[in-house]
């Protein structure tokens, strides 16, 4: 079956008792045993089947399931967020003394975790710009455990080369992990490209318009104690899994994503073209010809180039001034919902970071990013240009 069919047909576990069409929401801590032997057989992982929520439920069971016969992977794990998947994926992958490579140009929390948190327990990393492959082989050494980046950064919209990554990654061994959550999974095949663990905060687009908070662990099998210590220790230990209510509504956004994320891909185009017109706006989005990745993304992520789109206008009074003279389109953070969405990330998603970490992730006080929604790209247009 083609994509579009799994993503509404994937068969339950088990056939519902009333014949539900939807997955019930399973919202119990616990499960029953007919007897001690098969309690005893589920707990030490000899019998399949949840026993307590917090690391199996059959709600989320049946999202993970889809996500698994959509991406092909040999594994998926649903967490409570997008942080506590790559927070959870990494927790997998790092021990005290290793290195992780990462971008440069990383998710805020994203960056304070690996510089901040993971740093207090002896983990180390190492910033790269990792569209240069060159600078990232000679960087590997043999305390590095794995390679970490976002498929299309956030702000600056930024694409590498996955084939050339995970050919180094290959040759020393470590995983290539990616954060897919700009572009999703039903238009990529990450795992063909060669990315090992792909991660996907699923509050963004599957959630179908900003329903939830998730995150997932989509593990394409290559390193088999990623998956081996998120289900038989992190879930246990941490506790961040998805609620079955989340799995719920994130189920029923993924029956509709690919034709949520086409129109809004199609209309950040469309936006992106008319913006590219008008005089002191300077744009910003990877489906433009002139985008230096355009052909990278093309070739890695086929003909759309997602829904994140920016401007950048003369300086920082000038941005709040066109956020505070928005009448339709909200300031608000988030990405993919379905509304258009408008935020300067300089003094908000990185407004507690130094000037100088602003630098060096080239974080301008000057842009403005834009999430594109549903709405009829024309009152978006309209919008803009009487804000401007
Ligand atoms: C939003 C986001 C996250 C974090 O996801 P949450 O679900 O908000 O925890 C991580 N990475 C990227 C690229 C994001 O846009």
């Amino acid at each position: 079956m083609k994509k579009q069919t799994k993503a509404i047909d994937e068969p339950f576990c088990r056939k519902d008792p009333y014949g539900a069409l939807s997955m019930p929401v399973y919202n119990s801590v616990a499960y029953e045993f007919d007897n001690a032997q098969d309690m005893a057989d589920t707990f030490c992982g000899r019998m399949k089947g949840p026993d307590y929520s917090r690391t199996e439920n059959p709600t989320v069971t049946y999202f993970e399931n889809k996500v698994k016969s959509l991406t092909g992977a040999a594994d998926v794990v649903a967490f409570n967020s997008g942080m506590a998947a790559i927070s959870n994926a990494l927790m997998a992958v790092v021990s005290e003394g290793k290195y992780i490579i990462a971008s440069r140009h990383l998710f805020g929390n994203t960056l304070s975790l690996i510089t901040g948190t993971l740093r207090r327990f002896g983990v180390k990393v190492i910033l790269l710009d990792l569209t240069d492959a060159k600078a990232v082989e000679e960087a590997v050494n043999k305390d590095v455990c794995c390679i970490f980046l976002e498929i299309m950064t956030n702000p600056q919209l930024e694409v590498a080369d996955l084939k050339a990554l995970s050919v180094i990654a290959r040759k020393h061994n470590i995983p290539l992990i990616a954060d897919s959550t700009t572009i999703p999974f039903t238009e990529t095949d990450l795992g063909g490209l060669g990315v090992d663990v792909e991660i996907v905060s699923s509050t963004k687009y599957i959630s179908g318009g900003a329903t939830s908070l998730g995150g997932l662990v989509i593990d394409y099998g290559r390193f088999d104690f990623v998956s081996c210590r998120l289900r038989g220790e992190l879930l246990f230990n941490i506790g961040a899994y998805m609620t079955p209510q989340v799995a719920y509504m994130q189920s029923l956004g993924l029956e509709t994503l690919a034709v949520r994320y086409n129109k809004q891909a199609e209309n950040a185009l469309w936006l992106a073209n008319e913006l590219y017109k008008l005089p002191g706006v300077k744009v910003n989005y990877v489906g433009l010809k002139d985008n230096p990745y355009y052909e990278i993304s093309r070739k890695q992520f086929g003909e759309t180039s997602g829904a994140m789109l920016t401007i950048d206008l003369k300086d920082r009074d000038a941005c709040f001034r066109f956020l505070n003279n928005l009448k339709l389109i909200r300031r608000a953070t988030n990405l993919f919902d379905n509304r258009t969405l408008a935020i300067h990330p300089a003094s908000t998603i990185f407004g507690l970071f130094t000037d100088q970490q602003r630098k060096e992730m080239d974080v301008l006080d000057t842009t403005i990013r834009l999430s594109v929604g549903l709405e009829d790209v024309e009152d978006l247009l309209d919008d803009i240009k009487q804000a401007l």
